[in-house]
């Protein structure tokens, strides 16, 4: 058995779902679990510094065997946790081996079916080893390809001397599904010059723009009084609510009307009272300017609302939340490049694409570590449907090599 599959289908039954409703750091002490595991087997891979930090991140360095100076420092990133959506407990892992193209039922529940109309990418895969979770949980391969994929990557560059290679890196994290995993993240102690993150879809993929993402609360303050004496003085700010919810655009700027490059204005959470409403919003679009377009049309609309409510007060507080990382990106050229070049010695078609969301990538690139998303094979995440090929994550093994000597050659 491959080293990545045979790793893969070992991490992928250590339990290390995040918590989001947790205060705790990690959110949940099941993935040091699998962390633990990760240091003693880098360890035994001969990398000594390999360790656990008291937050749950584990870092590893795989020391230069190339005489040349200045070898930029790269570093590979996956999370070990998976998402809070599904369950990730008791995880059975099953590889469909050399699959013949019909559909996959999951054999622990028969509605579970991965189809192949569904799955477009999966029309790529006939013939090859296609490994599934069993229907009752999530595979987990988001993230823990990525984990199998940069273990297996380690152990190559290691073993075979042949490969020049500079100091790389090796970072895992915890809890990227919940939106914390760079939070605790020491860039100082990692000191890598330029990162990877290895969480990406289809084979040949790679992701250097998000979205720019900024937060809005509106708070509206109405006029309470008691409901039977209210003639002419209550001014209801849950009413005042609803008017400007029902004044946002309609056959746009929505989640639910938008693709591609496209941005939107979204309300993720109201609630209050008729003297106090709080309405949360997310802002999303692919440039600064776009994001202020947004906000700017959002205050309107609430201006007019309020014009109608001379009693009653708002406040319109604007919370930047994170920013394309292209932004970071388009200053060092060589990290896509790098990566484009790693893939086409895999003989692999790179496609550049964005990413209508954001990534422990791009907030790490606009922390000092440039750091786009190569693909890691995963497909339909976070749902009991979820696959990955065996196939794809020996290619990703391959480019995570070849990037590491890519980067040593131009060097
Ligand atoms: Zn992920």
């Amino acid at each position: 058995m491959s080293s990545v599959l045979n790793r893969f289908l070992s991490y992928v039954q250590v339990d290390t779902q995040s918590d989001p409703q947790s205060t705790s750091f990690p959110s949940t002490e099941k993935q040091r679990d699998l962390s633990n595991q990760l240091v003693v087997e880098l360890q035994e891979l001969g990398i000594e510094d390999a360790h656990l930090d008291g937050h749950g991140y584990v870092y590893a360095t795989i020391p230069a065997n190339s005489n040349k100076e200045n070898i930029p420092v790269i570093c590979f990133c996956s999370h070990v946790d998976t998402s809070p959506d599904v369950t990730g407990a008791n995880v059975e892992p099953i590889v469909h081996q050399k699959w013949d193209g019909a559909d996959i039922v999951l054999p622990d529940d028969n509605e579970q079916v991965i189809k192949v109309s569904e799955h477009p990418d999966l029309k790529n895969q006939i013939g090859n080893d296609i490994v599934t979770a069993s229907g009752t949980t999530l595979l987990g391969a988001d993230n823990k390809a990525g984990v199998a994929e940069i273990m297996a990557a380690a152990e190559i560059l290691v073993t075979d001397l042949r490969i020049k290679h500079g100091v790389i890196k090796i970072l895992f994290t915890p809890d990227e599904e919940v939106g914390r995993g760079t939070e605790k993240v020491d860039l100082v102690k990692l000191a890598a010059d330029y990162g990877y993150t290895v969480d990406g879809e289809a084979v040949g993929t790679m992701e250097d723009e998000t979205f720019s993402a900024d937060g809005v609360k509106i708070t509206i303050h109405g006029v309470s009084t008691h409901p039977g004496y209210a003639i002419g003085k209550l001014e209801n700010a849950i009413k005042i609510a609803g008017e400007i919810l029902a004044a946002l655009p309609k056959g746009s700027l929505s989640p639910e009307t938008t693709e591609g490059k496209e941005g939107f204005i979204h309300p993720g959470h109201i609630g209050g009272i008729q003297e106090k409403v709080v309405i949360d919003f997310i802002i999303r679009d692919f440039n600064e300017a776009g994001l202020h377009e947004k906000e700017a049309l959002l205050k309107k609309i609430l201006d007019n609302v309020m014009a109608n409510y001379p009693n009653s007060k708002s406040e319109f507080k604007v919370t930047e939340q994170y920013r394309n990382m292209k932004e970071i990106l388009s200053r060092h050229p060589q990290v896509i490049e790098n990566a484009r070049e790693a893939m086409k010695r895999s003989g692999l078609n790179p496609i550049t694409r964005s990413i209508r969301g954001g990534t422990d990538g791009s907030r790490l690139s606009f922390m000092g570590l440039p750091c786009p998303n190569i693909f890691a094979g995963e497909h339909a995440f976070h749902s009991r449907l979820e696959w990955v090929s065996v196939q794809d994550m020996e290619k990703a093994v391959e480019v995570i090599v070849n990037l590491a000597q890519v980067w040593e050659e131009r060097s």
